[in-house]
């Protein structure tokens, strides 16, 4: 935690709104909106219900066709199934790790030449806080009027050409759930420049009542929307982001030090033109065996994790189609995520590092 979080708990208290509605919650969605310059902003339960009201609100329904990032989380692609949308997984590209905006590119071009019909909309994801190419894909997306939700789950802060990420789609969503880069405990938030989206939205999240004295409902809705106490833990964790990404970044540079000159290692990139907020220092290796490498830290009591494995090889999607060129694949069989986390002091990643060496 960051420091505030339990005085605005306290004024949540003190007010005696505790749920749903509240200050905080409004102060937390404000929050949002002044760091990423986003207009609209949603505070939601988790990122995978901000996900699952994006697609509520473009009308995503069965049979239709959504293009996303393979190398994503699932609860960035869950929401899909909820509403039976037909899903086409495409491979990253070597210099982010995110979605190939080649691949995206040349199926677009294939589907328009054989006359097959386009997605409606694309999930594209920002992977352990690193930005896609966000601008060229939501270019591509608007001159084929396809629709573009961005997962920035585990990218709050990241920017692309100096513009936050969680700006460039008609949607996107971001997380608090109790990994991320700062936590509200669990909850997500949904964002975009569209105000009708977002209204729309918070009706879904508060059960699509009518704006009646008596309950009427024409659709159905969710219970969706955070909590007052939830949103005023986030308030207080918007206060420290900006330095728990200065420590994350910081981490990735010192032990991207610690390998310097150890060729068997590399480390995740970072598109030139973007920042990213290096919520997870991410390495593949040349030849090592990324799984001996994890029991072996383990047994020092280090915690580290496989690479996410890609959506197209899952066999829940096993009859899904794919466009895949290797990439994503060959990262989940050579990578590790790091221990991460800012408690970790300068020379905790000294011996972290160390301990990896002796296992290459
Ligand atoms: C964590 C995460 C989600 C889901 O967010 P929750 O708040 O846990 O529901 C979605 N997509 C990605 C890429 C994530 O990392």
């Amino acid at each position: 935690m960051g420091g505030k979080e339990l005085d605005y708990i306290k004024e949540a208290f003190e007010a005696n709104y505790i749920s749903p509605l509240g200050e905080q919650i409004t102060k937390f969605e404000e929050a949002i909106k002044n760091y990423t310059g986003v207009q609209n902003a949603l505070a939601v339960v988790s990122g995978t219900s901000a996900l699952h009201l994006a697609l509520r609100v473009l009308n995503i329904s069965k049979g239709d066709l959504v293009f996303a990032s393979s190398m994503t989380f699932i609860g960035g692609i869950a929401p899909v199934l909820y509403e039976n949308g037909e899903l086409l997984f495409i491979d990253s590209e070597i210099e982010s790790w995110n979605i190939s905006y080649e691949l995206l590119e040349d199926e677009i071009k294939r589907r328009k030449k054989a006359n097959k019909k386009l997605p409606k909309v694309l999930i594209a994801t920002h992977i352990y806080g690193q930005s896609a190419k966000i601008k060229e894909i939501s270019e591509l997306c608007k001159e084929n009027g396809i629709y573009l939700i961005e997962d920035g789950a585990e990218a709050l802060g990241a920017k692309y050409e100096d513009k936050a990420i969680g700006t460039f789609g008609d949607l996107a969503i971001y997380s608090f759930n109790g990994n991320k880069i700062i936590t509200s405990s669990g909850g997500g938030m949904l964002v975009s420049a569209n105000s009708e989206l977002i209204a729309k939205a918070k009706f879904y999240s508060t059960q699509a009542k009518e704006n009646h004295i008596y309950y009427e409902h024409l659709e159905y809705g969710y219970n969706y929307r955070m909590s007052n106490i939830v949103a005023g833990i986030g308030r207080g964790q918007m206060e420290v982001l900006d330095l728990r990404i200065k420590r994350r970044r910081e981490i990735f540079d010192l032990y991207k030090n610690e390998f310097s000159g150890v060729d068997e290692v590399e480390f995740m990139p970072e598109l030139p033109n973007s920042f990213g907020n290096r919520w997870l220092t991410v390495i593949s290796f040349k030849n090592a065996n990324p799984e001996k490498v994890r029991v072996k830290l383990e047994e020092h009591n280090i915690e580290s994790r496989p690479v996410w494995k890609p959506m197209h090889l899952q066999p829940l999607f096993k009859n899904n189609k794919s466009i895949v060129n290797g990439v994503s694949e060959k990262l989940f069989n050579s990578g590790l995520c790091l221990p991460s986390g800012t408690a970790m002091s300068d020379s905790d990643i000294k011996y972290i590092s160390d301990e990896i060496k002796k296992c290459l």
